[in-house]
This record gives C-alpha cells, sequence and structure tokens, in this order.
C-alpha cells in the first residue's frame, strides 16, 4: 500500500471549473445525519470527509476569488463553505478556527466504473449525529449520538 503522503484524492464541483485536491489518509470520514448537513445539502444524509489543514488545497488554476465565493455559517461563524461561481455547488468547509477542511464523498472523483476513487481511504467509518436522521440504517457501521468515540453510542 502507498504510504500516507503519496495518496491523493481529488474532486469538485458540479461543472468543473471548482477543483481540489486532499493529500495522505483523513482525520475521520462518516456518514453525517446532523440538520445542518441536512439542510445545506437538501439531502437525509451525506458522507463527510475531514482533513488535517495541510492536507487540503485548490487545484484550479484560476485564483480561488474568480471561481469560488464563499458563506458563513451565521451562527457558527467559524465554518467558511466554498462554493462555486458558476454552478453554485458547495465544494468545501473550511474550519477557520482549526484549520481543518471538509469534503464530500459524493463529490469525489470516479474510476471508469464510476466508483469514488480511493474508497478504501475516505471510506465512512461511522454515522454520526443518528438522532437526527431522517431514515434507519441498516449497516454494520456504529450509530452515534455525536462524533464516533466521541458521544454516546446509540448502535
Ligand atoms: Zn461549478
Ligand atoms: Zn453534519
Amino acid at each position: 500500500m502507498a504510504s500516507s503522503e503519496e495518496i491523493v484524492t481529488t474532486g469538485g464541483c458540479f461543472c468543473g471549473a471548482a477543483r481540489y485536491q486532499v493529500k495522505g489518509r483523513p482525520v475521520r470520514a462518516a456518514y453525517c445525519h446532523c440538520t445542518l448537513c441536512q439542510r445545506f445539502n437538501a439531502a437525509a444524509f451525506i458522507h463527510t470527509i475531514h482533513w488535517e489543514p495541510t492536507a487540503f488545497s485548490w487545484t484550479h488554476s484560476a485564483t480561488p476569488e474568480d471561481v469560488l465565493d464563499f458563506y458563513h455559517v451565521a451562527h457558527k461563524p467559524w465554518k467558511k463553505r466554498y462554493r462555486c461561481k458558476t454552478c453554485g455547488v458547495a465544494i468545501a468547509n473550511e474550519n477557520t478556527k482549526t484549520g481543518k477542511w471538509s469534503v464530500w464523498g459524493a463529490q469525489l472523483d470516479r474510476d471508469e466504473h464510476a466508483r469514488i476513487r480511493n474508497w478504501d481511504v475516505v471510506k465512512p467509518t461511522a454515522h454520526w449525529f443518528y438522532e437526527t436522521r431522517m431514515l434507519d440504517v441498516d449497516d454494520a457501521l456504529g450509530k452515534w449520538a455525536g462524533y464516533e468515540n466521541e458521544s454516546e453510542r446509540l448502535g
């Protein structure tokens, strides 16, 4: 297996104007059922992946400001969500307190079989904020009230 430094995972917005890469292994990856993720993404839950500050970088050729807009979450202003100016899709969250970045599995690049590349590196290991779920998930992953191993385990 490749060493952590050699692993590069890439992704981007719907139209391809905004692109990023993340290097190495994530801090954590899970399906998040919190109400913030639900409302931001109009989805029951999302596959979110957290990275150390140095792991993330934008890779589109234009300067970031030309391609990206951002939004500070009103009641959590340290959460800075970047979105593509062209297609409007939010593609990354920067935590300006910790410097950590989040990206979302559905926007990672796929292989020729439409499977997400580096799946073993980025795959979810848990369900977070499961109490606010919109549906029950019958899989083998742990279900947690908050973050994995930092909250009550529900199943
Ligand atoms: Zn776009
Ligand atoms: Zn969430």
